[in-house]
């Protein structure tokens, strides 16, 4: 694999599909062991437009019954938080009494998966819980957030790749690439 460029910046490869394929693998086997055998029908939400290729792997390997929403929400400007939420498209599902699990591509300050969960409860889900493809333990600012399932820890730098952009770019690239500093 080479360096790409996008915009202004230069990425180095990070992490293959190969890899990630192994990190989803063992995450959903955990989700199926926590939901299996469940009789509720759990809502999976996928976080647009970040996790769309890790909901889809995802969800192909969940065994138990469950429904699909999407979101979009963003915090995001260029490379760096901008602290800031919008919920910019919203939820068909009816959340009364219902388990969700958010499905996020990244969590790095956490300040997005609280914004979503605590709105999430505020329209009467029962519980949710955050599956994520990636997570930056060092930069979670939302000390007491619990991120329930993560395929892969990984450091501070920004990424890109498998639906993950910098300014839009970037998002259809199969494998996870790093900022070359
Ligand atoms: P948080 O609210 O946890 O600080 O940020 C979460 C959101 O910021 C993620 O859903 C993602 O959209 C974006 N984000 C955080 N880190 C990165 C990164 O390294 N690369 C990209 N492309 N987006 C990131
Ligand atoms: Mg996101």
């Amino acid at each position: 694999m080479e360096k790409i460029t996008l915009h202004d910046k230069v990425f180095r490869p990070y992490i293959t599909n190969q890899e990630l394929s192994a990190d989803i693998d063992a995450v959903a086997a955990r989700i199926n062991a926590d939901f299996e055998g469940c009789d509720d029908v759990p809502l999976v939400l996928c976080v647009l437009n970040g996790s769309i290729m890790f909901t889809a792997d995802l969800l192909k390997r969940l065994n138990f019954p469950l429904e699909l929403n999407s979101i979009k929400m963003s915090s995001y400007v260029g490379t760096e938080s901008t602290g800031e939420v919008k919920v910019t498209m919203g939820l068909t599902a009816s959340l009364v009494g219902r388990r969700v699990i958010i499905v996020e591509d990244i969590v790095e300050s956490g300040y997005t998966m609280e914004a979503l969960k605590k709105m999430l409860e505020g329209k009467g889900a029962s519980k949710t819980y955050i599956a994520t493809m990636l997570f930056k333990p060092e930069m979670l600012k939302v000390k007491d957030l619990k991120v329930d399932y993560v395929a892969r820890n990984i450091a501070n730098d920004f990424v890109v790749g498998y639906g993950l952009d910098y300014n839009e770019l970037g998002r259809n690239l199969k494998d996870i690439y790093i900022l070359d500093k």
